[in-house]
């Protein structure tokens, strides 16, 4: 199969909504300001999706069975390691890693890159859009590195674009593009293919920050094209604390291992006073190092199994159905401006950022929750360069991830809502959200809200 370019036919064409995959959480309800009672919408997958059932079973009839991996002798260990080697090779199959690529569990994405950066050679050139989430962002301003910064681009061609110019005058040598394959902010599809193609010509690696694409579509390294993936159990429906950083063997190998420790060292002898003589592992072990987190890298491939299973393709038709709903329920708002870097009809998974005239976000999210029982998320979402520049902001918003100072309710709106949905999500949890937006616009909160501890919170009825 070709590499299917993000710029040209990137989405599959909706079909019929088909049903949501079982999750944990969807009966579970939550209390309103009023003291009733409903059922919790979480539309807030682009943090932390919820769990898929199918995983929950899976680890559940596994740990039962769970014991020490590697250098066990008894049979449970011997199980566990089998299991542990497996999901490797499942998350593989996933992703479509060519034969000679590795996976490496690690804690997540962020951890991923930061794997990586430790393994760069000496002077590595490492290019990243401004736009990126901070995960992206940030793990190559270390010692030895040269990141260099490319302005917010407001089409997939113009970063494809400035990623010509910028590697035609780049200096020879070792060189890395780091590129995220959906915002986590927009949930715009980046042009991962065409990217990569400009970066290998100029002899620089990719690696894909995945951590919102893989949720949401088919990821094939081998059509894309690049070097690594990097991405999240947490997100993936296997909330159990792995995810994984795969791709190319070389670099890793020749790189001192991420911890030193039990597991990437393959002998170690203490010679003389003051001296101690290590042989390292090659291959994942390397970057290993302690115990491995067996249950959550056996819970991330139960989840590629489950999404294997149910079809990419399939999977995102119906995201695209809800999507569509969710577009022109909030068009249909007056005051709501949804935030795009590369335009209204460019391909999205179902993540979308808003912000409502005459609303702070923390406020309208904090209505959402306190009133509807809806969970978003409002801030900067650990994305702020980008944020900031599609909110139009010169610098003064919030600088905290994860906690934005909410100014008090109705100034202008110095971060922005998001919501975000996917495998799991019923299309009442749509439904619903875009009543509460209309509600909350068209009449107001029904509730009085101030700030304490960073946060909105209710106090008191209007
Ligand atoms: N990259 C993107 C695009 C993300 O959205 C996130 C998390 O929101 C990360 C990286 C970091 O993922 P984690 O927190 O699981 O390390």
């Amino acid at each position: 199969m070709t590499a299917q370019p993000v710029l040209d036919a990137p989405v599959p064409r909706p079909t019929a909504v088909t049903a949501p995959l079982p999750v944990l959480g969807r009966d579970v309800e939550v209390p309103l300001v009023t003291g009733e009672k409903v059922p919790y919408a979480a539309l807030d997958y682009a943090a932390s999706a919820p769990a898929l059932q199918r995983v929950w079973d899976d680890v559940a009839a596994y740990l039962p069975c769970y014991a020490s991996v590697h250098r066990g002798a008894g049979y449970l260990s011997q199980l566990s390691t089998d299991l542990y080697e497996e999901s490797r090779r499942t998350v593989a199959g996933f992703l479509d890693l060519p034969e000679d690529h590795q996976v490496v569990f690690t804690r997540g994405t962020t951890d991923s890159l930061n794997l990586l950066a430790a393994a760069l050679p000496a002077g590595t050139r490492v290019f990243v859009f401004a736009t990126e989430h901070h995960a992206s962002l940030l793990p190559w301003r270390r010692a030895g590195l040269r990141p260099v910064y490319l302005p917010a681009p407001r089409s997939p061609r113009q970063a494809v674009a400035a990623l010509e110019e910028a590697l035609a005058t780049a200096p020879q040598g070792p060189g890395l593009l780091c590129v995220t394959g959906a915002s986590n902010v927009t949930g715009e599809l980046w042009p991962v293919a065409e990217l990569t193609g400009v970066a290998h010509r100029h002899g620089v690696r990719v690696v894909l920050d995945a951590a919102q694409l893989a949720p949401h579509r088919r990821v094939s390294v081998r059509e894309l094209g690049v070097d690594w993936v990097a991405l999240s159990g947490h997100k993936l429906y296997a909330p159990f604390g792995a995810g994984v950083l795969a791709g190319r063997a070389d670099w890793l190998d020749a790189a001192e291992p991420y911890l030193a420790g039990g597991g990437a060292s393959r002998t170690v002898d203490h010679r003389d006073a003051g001296t101690v003589a290590v042989e390292w592992h090659r291959g994942p072990a390397r970057h290993e190092a302690g115990s491995p987190n067996v249950v959550g890298s056996y819970a991330l491939a139960s989840a590629c199994r489950a999404l294997s299973d149910a079809g990419p393709d399939a999977l995102a038709a119906r995201e695209e159905v809800l999507l569509g709903r969710l577009r022109a329920g909030l068009a249909e708002v007056p005051g709501v401006r949804v935030l795009s870097l590369f335009g209204e009809d460019h391909p999205r998974v179902g993540v979308l950022s808003f912000v409502v005239e005459g609303w702070n976000s923390s406020h309208f999210s904090a209505a959402l929750s306190a009133e509807h029982g809806i969970g978003v998320r409002d801030g900067l979402f650990c994305a702020h360069p980008l944020v900031r520049s599609l909110l139009g902001d010169a610098g003064d918003a919030p600088a905290r991830c994860g906690a934005p100072e909410p100014s008090p309710p109705g100034e202008r709106s110095l971060n922005a809502v998001r919501v975000s949905f996917g495998a799991g999500t019923p299309e009442e949890h749509i439904e619903r959200f875009l009543s509460a937006v209309r509600s909350l616009v068209g009449d107001g909160p029904r509730w009085n809200y101030r700030t304490e501890g960073g946060r909105c919170v209710p106090d008191g009825r209007r």
